[in-house]
């Protein structure tokens, strides 16, 4: 557990030559990132400071004391301890204008989350509203100065506001991805490869190709038609931040004339999506998908949702929330159908579905007799991007980081370094230096 008041891992002396990074998280698992990168110039940087919210939730260990924290995203494994960082050491943060504005919801539902699962959190918040002020809100591609560093943030696909940082010290070219896609989503252009010499890069999805986009966009549009036909209700768990708004768009190229409604946090997101447009690729797409779903904001809105066509809702992993008030009540009739949309981690309530057509529904074990489909509307890039995407930053050295050290990892690194490439697997807490 977190524990905020022990010493850091990160060393004190001093760099002597090249650039250190140091894993606080995520350096060998997907989830509770945070990393620092310093040089002989004592410039010093903290990117990304989140943790992964499994029961219980995983921390990254306590962050040393810096100046400046570069934020890609605003997933909670990448922005949750970020209040911590603030009240901490008083540190800048850094992110797009979208990543600091949706950032006040993101901790919000996260103390939310904490308090009704009972999980110690490291901030209170207090510190999450003082972080607010911290913010330094930054365009795509325009370049600031920290020390002897120059850097900027580039388009990183993923989610909107979704940032790489490209650095730039006096010795070296630094590009690290954040959360990435080089493939355009619904909502997001994809991120395009910059030359660099250090190119830190997520693989999440290292061994694992996508399916085509746009085929599975077609049959899941033909799927949710087929339950319809026959007088049933899909019930769409996604995620409040990216996929509900990718589930709405692709639900609007339906032959047929949808009844959709739409729960949970995702509603505000989608709003402060909308007052960014320059985030979006369409952002007339979105507003229309947008508007022509019901927005459920009350009991009596909900009990009338589950007559719709189609429900989409949080939790995204069947943790909880609306999702889980609607499948207790779907359940009883084996004309509804239940989508799965996301990645669906261990432990969670989605991932037990899918397994063992089983999950928690308020404390009790509950069988669920629907039928329950998966598909791949991941906004990761798959094996096949990140290797191409490697090879066009033309990196010598790729350190492979938010990603399984035994099954993604291995081979991921395997095809980078059959193209020559000089690959690091780091562990956590350990820091090291690149030449
Ligand atoms: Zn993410
Ligand atoms: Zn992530």
């Amino acid at each position: 557990m977190y524990n905020p008041t022990r010493t850091t891992s990160y060393p004190s002396d001093p760099v002597n030559n090249g650039l250190r990074y140091h894993f606080l998280g995520g350096g060998e698992e997907v989830g509770n990132i945070g990393c620092v990168i310093e040089d002989k110039t004592g410039t010093k940087l903290l990117f990304d400071y989140g943790l992964s919210p499994s029961k219980p939730p995983k921390y990254p260990a306590a962050a040393p004391k810096v100046s400046d924290t570069i934020v890609t995203h605003a997933h909670i494994d990448h922005i949750g301890m970020v209040p911590w960082l603030n009240s901490s050491f008083n540190t800048k943060l850094h992110a797009t204008g979208f990543t600091a504005d949706i950032s006040k919801l993101m901790w919000n539902d996260c103390y939310k989350v904490s308090k009704i699962e009972g999980y110690p959190l490291a901030w209170d918040k207090i510190n999450a509203e003082e972080s607010q002020s911290a913010w330094n809100r930054h365009e795509y591609n325009s370049i600031n100065e920290l020390n002897d560093w120059s850097w900027c943030l580039r388009r990183a696909g993923h989610i909107p506001g979704a940032a790489m940082i490209d650095i730039q010290t006096p010795e070296k070219k630094v590009l690290i991805t954040g959360d990435f896609d080089t493939r355009n989503s619904r909502l997001v252009e994809g991120a395009t490869p910059q030359k660099c010499d250090v190119l830190f890069m997520e693989g999440t999805y290292g061994g694992k190709d996508h399916p085509n986009r746009q085929e599975e966009e077609k049959r899941f549009l033909r799927s949710v038609e087929k339950v319809v036909e026959n007088k049933g209700t899909v019930l769409i768990p996604s995620f409040a931040m990216g996929r509900s708004q990718d589930i709405l768009m692709i639900l609007q190229d339906s032959d047929f004339d949808l009844n959709i409604h739409y729960d949970g946090m995702g509603k505000t997101i989608t709003k402060t999506m909308l007052e960014h447009p320059e985030m979006i690729l369409n952002p007339s797409a979105l507003k229309l998908a947008f508007g022509n779903s019901k927005k459920v904001s009350s009991k009596s809105d909900r009990k009338k949702a589950l007559e719709a066509d189609v429900i989409v809702t949080t939790s995204g992993m069947l943790e909880g929330g609306p999702a889980i008030w609607y499948l207790n009540r779907l359940r009883m009739d084996r004309r509804n159908s239940v989508f799965i949309t996301g990645y669906q981690a261990e432990g969670t309530g989605g991932r037990m579905l899918l397994e063992k057509s089983r999950l928690p529904i308020y404390g009790n074990i509950t069988q669920i007799d629907l039928e329950t489909k998966r598909f791949d509307f991941s906004t990761h890039a798959g094996h096949k991007e990140l290797v191409d995407f490697a090879k066009k930053t033309q990196a010598e050295n790729v350190i492979l980081y938010h990603t399984d050290n035994q099954t993604a990892r291995p081979q991921l690194s395997k095809s980078l370094e059959d193209l020559g490439i000089n690959v690091h697997s780091p562990m956590n807490r350990k820091s090291y230096i690149i030449e």
